[in-house]
């Protein structure tokens, strides 16, 4: 009985490492690790032996006997990636290890506490001697996996054990809510830190540049996904749901997190730790049918297959393909996706996604608030080595009060870093920043939005490489002063105040029935965090009260 990789994979290749007997790839030093949609385990070289089951982060790997009916496609998609490839050798990659050249401790500020600053943090504590310190200007750390990942993704946000792992490491500490730029600036942290390390991502949206885009009813996806997921800066965030059809341009990942939760019954919901405003705001919602436009054909979805195929074995929604699914792929991957897509099958009664292709947007429509979308029908051409999207002269109108534009991310400047407009990103040679020594960067900041959580961990082992060579090469001056200011750290959240703030969701949860609820008010935050664990029980109620969580 093979093992199988499912839904949640994360491809952080921890697996990988852990088989026996190679059977897991693309591996990291495989030419199409970059662009794999998730890691497949070959059915023929499994020895069953489970090794991969614990070191799966996500808990996306199973024997395949014990697959749900929705997982049933996993087989064969794990099994087709390996079926024309040439065997691997039987050991598998060993990660390398680079040692340190003293004994000083190392003093690495990591800002960003998402998954690239924790991975990064990771490899930096496995060598002895390194203190990290992960700076967030949010209270809670965790980046896109608290704010990003959607809630009825539970399994991806398992991924929160191997964090709290990595936090109980020696050397590991935090300083949340704490914002680089205004409470502290980036000379400061070079001057109290051997190292500092931007894991920052890409916070900003990108943008279409067509008429109508600043109306009120225009929306991000991101804003609206950070809404739902209780996201402090969001959490008063009002979205029109007074209308039937719901309208997301772009058909990536994050399209697809959106559309399932404007389309799930909001009490299939309610267990999980959606944001308590979100959930009574989908209660009263009227949306009934969202509509995902894609300029370019199915082939060339933005959305991966394990995404697609979670969403196409939902029996509670309605998926309707208006595209070419005729059409040839480049890929198998895209040639898969086709296939999945041609699955789709009608469910009388249940709320629709419509997958609508060749469709580009050119104008929001509405004088004061949003009426609609106008869409040019697109034909597509060759590109070099891709398909470009041409807008043709056929036009229509999509009636809409809400357009959620879902175009992908966009990487922020940095104060005192250079920074390549063009890529939005930090100009970076393997994550260290142009000639600034001791600077680096991991994640979304240095390599653009893409990939998975995972990704992070192999992007942050390249970068953490690069800064121990410079460390081994005396390349690194020494800070003139130890950590950051008391003055300023007093003012900052700590592990232990994390934990707090982690316990006090939980325990709201367990009254409720759900997983937790989440606080998502900057001040209150603070003040849980404050209250020590070691204060009796009748003493924490009543200070609940006080606190009002
Ligand atoms: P994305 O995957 O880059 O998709 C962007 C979409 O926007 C594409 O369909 C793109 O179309 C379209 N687009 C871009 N500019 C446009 C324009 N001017 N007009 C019309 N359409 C336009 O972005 P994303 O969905 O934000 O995801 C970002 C990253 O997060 C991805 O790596 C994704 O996999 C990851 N993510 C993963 C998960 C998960 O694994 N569950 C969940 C959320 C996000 P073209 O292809 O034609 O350019």
């Amino acid at each position: 009985m093979p093992h199988v990789v499912t839904q949640p994979c994360c491809a952080d290749a921890s697996c990988v490492f852990a088989c026996p007997v190679n059977a897991i790839h693309p591996t990291p030093d495989e030419p199409d690790f970059a662009s794999a949609d998730m890691v497949y385990i070959d059915p023929v070289s499994c020895v069953d032996c489970g090794a991969c089951v614990g070191a799966c982060p996500v808990g996306a790997i199973k024997a395949d006997h014990k697959l749900t009916v929705d997982e049933l496609p996993f087989i064969e998609l794990n099994r087709l990636f390996h079926e024309n490839r040439p065997t691997p050798p039987v050991q598998a990659p060993v990660t390398p290890v680079v040692g340190r050249a003293d004994d000083l401790p190392l003093s690495v500020a990591v800002v960003g506490a998402g998954p690239a600053g924790l991975y990064a943090a990771d490899e930096l504590l496995k060598r002895p001697g390194v203190e990290v310190t992960v700076i967030d200007r949010l209270p809670t750390p965790y980046g896109l996996v608290r704010a990003g990942v959607a809630p009825d993704h539970p399994e991806t946000r398992t991924i929160d054990r191997l964090f709290g792992m990595i936090e109980e490491q020696d050397g590991f500490g935090y300083a949340l809510g704490l914002d680089v730029g205004i409470d502290v600036s980036h000379e400061e942290l070079a001057q109290h830190f051997d190292a500092v390390v931007y894991a920052t991502g890409a916070s900003r949206d990108r943008t279409m540049d067509i008429p109508g885009e600043s109306l009120p009813g225009s929306v991000t996806a991101t804003d609206f996904v950070a809404w739902y997921n209780g996201h402090p800066d969001h959490a008063d965030d009002l979205f029109d749901l007074s209308h039937e059809r719901v309208v997301i341009v772009g058909n990536g990942n994050v399209a697809l997190d959106v559309a399932r939760i404007l389309a799930t019954d909001p009490e299939l919901l309610a267990g999980t730790d959606i944001a308590d405003h979100a959930l009574e705001a989908l209660r009263r919602s009227s949306v009934r049918e969202v509509v995902i436009l894609a300029r370019r054909g199915p082939a060339q979805s933005a959305f991966t297959l394990p995404e697609i195929t979670g969403l196409l074995s939902r029996n509670d929604i309605d998926v309707v393909v208006e595209g070419d699914l005729d059409a040839v792929a480049s890929s198998l991957m895209d040639q898969q996706k086709i296939e999945a897509l041609r699955s789709a099958a009608p469910r009388s009664g249940a709320r629709r996604i419509v997958l609508r292709y060749q469709a580009m947007p050119v104008q929001i429509l509405g004088d004061e608030v949003t009426t609609g979308i106008r869409i040019a029908q697109t034909r597509l051409e060759a590109d070099g080595d891709g398909v470009r999207a041409v807008a043709t002269d056929q036009i229509e109108d999509i009636a809409t009060g809400l357009v959620l534009r879902s175009v992908g991310y966009r990487g922020v400047p940095l104060a005192g870093l250079p920074f390549d407009d063009a890529r939005a990103v930090v100009p970076n040679d393997q994550g260290r920043v142009a000639d600034m020594p001791g600077v680096y960067v991991v994640g979304w900041i240095k390599r653009g939005p893409n990939g998975f959580i995972g990704t992070n961990k192999t992007c942050a082992a390249e970068t953490i490489d690069r800064l121990f060579e410079d460390v081994h090469h005396g390349l690194l001056s020494a800070p003139s002063k130890r950590g950051l200011p008391q003055a300023v750290a007093e003012r900052t959240i700590d592990l232990d105040g994390w934990r707090q703030i982690e316990r006090w969701e939980r325990r709201l949860g367990l009254a409720d029935g759900r997983i937790r609820v989440r606080l998502t008010d900057r001040d209150q935050m603070r003040r849980v965090a404050a209250v020590s664990p070691d204060v009796p029980g009748r003493e924490r109620r009543r200070r609940r009260v006080i606190l009002g969580a």
